[in-house]
């Protein structure tokens, strides 16, 4: 058993699960939110009928090895994506959808019963909530002899023997002062890690009834054509709850809220029928304009770029500061499985 003192900086998965391995050895860990929200980018909206809504990370596969392990010996059960029925893809405004069958012996994707968030809490509960401290932003890592020092933006100060931050790469150095400065070349390579699905805007719609399955459709869309660029049904494992979940074109983040709902509702409506407008919730995600995930890169940066990048396999500060999250994987970087194979190589050097 280590008697280190481990500071976690970040609630997401990586930071959760990070923090549930190092206290199976036996480690003292403090995790350091920012947000009043414990999850990060994995956050399911509940709505009126019960029906989960993911506004972040929804979806795996049988290749995410990682995060099958730790659903599985978390007894966290886990279902396929619905996708039996009439497809649809829109390539242009002023001809009718193109309709097409997606085959069983396609590679499944799955879903967590009862929504992402399961994992979140369930983490949470292994860890223990007070070992969390939400509503706590970093904005300095000072090393002072043989610790480091995290101050948070309003004076705050914690003491750790090791630090693991898990913000996103390019976030980090964009918001947090090292003391002394990480290498130039570090930095230079952090503003240039693309953060997963950071530019995206997710929406749900809640329905009564899931009308669309009734009229032989999968509710699985995919368009060029229109506001909702790619949409799956997101009823409830046990059917009990129906909604439409999907993405719609990052250009619409300049448009409001409402007029978003009112265009998606328009299109779901010329494709599904009148019963798309008897709704009974519309929410919606901007990811980009979330400032605890999303910061504007100062250069042109690709989907995945620089992710699992051989820089993030090195501490800092003499050792004592390590740069996790999802983006940092060399395994599936980005997605829930890197996040969890982000926190098992971390773990490992302790
Ligand atoms: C819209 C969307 C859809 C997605 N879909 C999928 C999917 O279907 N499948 C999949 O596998 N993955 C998906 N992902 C990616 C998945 O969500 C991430 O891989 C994973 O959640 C990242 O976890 P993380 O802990 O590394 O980072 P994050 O979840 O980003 O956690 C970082 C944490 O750091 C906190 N933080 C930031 N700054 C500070 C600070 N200064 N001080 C303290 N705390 C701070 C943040 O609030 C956050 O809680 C999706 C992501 C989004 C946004």
């Amino acid at each position: 058993m280590k008697n280190e003192k481990v500071i976690l900086i970040g609630a997401g998965l990586c930071g959760l699960y990070t923090a549930f391995l190092l206290q199976k050895k036996g480690i003292e860990v403090l995790l350091l939110e920012a947000n009043t929200r414990i999850g990060g980018r994995i956050k399911t909206i509940t709505g009126t009928t019960g029906v989960t809504m993911e506004m972040g990370a929804t979806w795996f596969g049988n290749q995410h090895s990682h995060i099958l392990e730790v659903l599985r010996a978390l007894e966290i059960p886990y279902f396929k994506q619905h996708t039996q029925g009439i497809s649809l893809f829109e390539t242009m405004s002023f001809v009718p959808p193109q309709k097409f069958e997606i085959s069983d012996s396609e590679e499944p994707s799955f879903r967590i019963v009862g929504g992402t968030a399961t994992l979140i809490k369930k983490l949470i509960s292994e860890i223990g909530i007070k070992n969390i401290k939400t509503n706590t932003k970093i904005t300095l890592i000072k090393e002072e002899n043989h610790h480091l020092i995290v101050t948070d933006s309003v004076g705050n100060s914690y003491s750790a023997d090791k630090v693991i931050s898990t913000i996103p790469p390019n976030l980090l150095v964009n918001s947090v002062i090292f003391e002394p400065n990480l290498p130039e070349n570090f930095t230079q390579l952090a503003k240039k890690t693309h953060t997963w699905m950071g530019e995206s805007i997710k929406f749900a719609v809640e329905y009564k009834t899931p009308f669309w399955k009734e009229k032989k459709y999968s509710g699985t869309l995919f368009s060029q054509a229109s506001i909702i660029q790619e949409m799956y049904d997101h009823s409830t494992a046990d059917n009990f709850g129906f909604a439409l979940k999907g993405f719609l074109n990052g250009g619409t983040s300049v448009l409001s809220l409402e007029q978003r709902k009112e265009k998606v509702i328009a299109q779901l409506t010329a494709l599904f029928g009148l019963e798309a407008k008897d709704y009974i919730a519309y929410v919606e995600n901007v990811w980009r304009e979330e400032p605890l995930t999303f910061q504007p890169y100062e250069q042109l940066v690709l989907a995945h770029q620089n992710n699992g990048h051989s820089l993030y396999k090195r501490p800092f500060q003499n050792g004592k500061l390590y740069i996790s999250g999802a983006e940092t994987a060399t395994q599936n970087p980005g997605y829930m499985d890197g996040a969890i194979a982000a926190a098992k190589t971390i773990a490992l050097e302790f």
